[in-house]
């Protein structure tokens, strides 16, 4: 099977992150596990932007500073080993995208996931520092145990939240078997002043 456009969620993010992340941005990878986005944020943000990446294994984070060695990429990419529901603790600035990868890293351990609880602390806390026109991406994985309540958590929150102020979508591949990833993308609107 060879698709070139509607293929998997994965490009679909992909496009999303080419399109929405721009040079000097202030942007955030809330689950760094292999790095692939934390690196392609660096690239696009530059010299003059900033990246925070969050993972709770400090391996995932080791890895990553090395990939960003290798790649040369000396920007302002600053790695914590903490939650993402302490994203408060450490980001005290607006941001302008904000990206999630939930469950466990492929081919790791995978008893160490996300979970329900910490995610919808760290989604509250996320709306709260996006910038006008900020991005947030959410990829859902759901074949794993507590995978779908998670998702299901996740939609609750994101549906609850103020059109007037946010605009939600959900990307699902309905006619593919072995619960494909889904994936929900929010855009907060620009404020405006009277
Ligand atoms: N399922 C995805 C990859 C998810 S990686 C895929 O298949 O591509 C998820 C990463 O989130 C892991 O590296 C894990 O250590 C990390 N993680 C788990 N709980 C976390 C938390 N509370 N805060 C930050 N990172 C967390």
């Amino acid at each position: 099977m060879r698709y070139s456009e509607i293929i998997n969620t994965l490009k679909i993010v992909k496009d999303m992150i080419y399109k929405c992340v721009k040079d000097g941005q202030v942007v955030v990878d809330c689950t760094v596990g292999n790095g692939n986005d934390t690196i392609l944020l660096a690239r696009l943000v530059g010299k003059t932007g900033r990246v925070y990446g969050f993972d709770i294994q400090k391996k995932a984070l080791d890895i990553t500073k090395e990939s960003l060695a290798c790649e040369n990429l000396d920007n302002d990419v600053r790695l914590i080993h903490d939650g993402h529901e302490n994203i408060d603790l450490y980001i005290k600035e607006k941001v302008d995208f904000i990206i999630y990868n939930l469950g466990y890293l492929p081919k790791g351990n995978k008893n160490i996931k996300t979970n329900k609880d910490t995610t919808l602390k760290s989604l509250r806390k996320a709306i709260n520092i996006l910038n006008d026109n900020g991005i947030i991406l959410i990829t859902c994985y759901i074949g794993h145990e507590g995978g779908l309540e998670e998702k299901e958590e996740v939609e609750r929150f994101l549906k609850s939240l103020d059109q007037k102020q946010f605009n939600v979508v959900k990307y699902d591949f309905i006619n593919q078997i072995n619960y494909p990833p889904i994936l929900y993308g929010v855009e907060k609107s620009k404020t405006r002043r009277e």
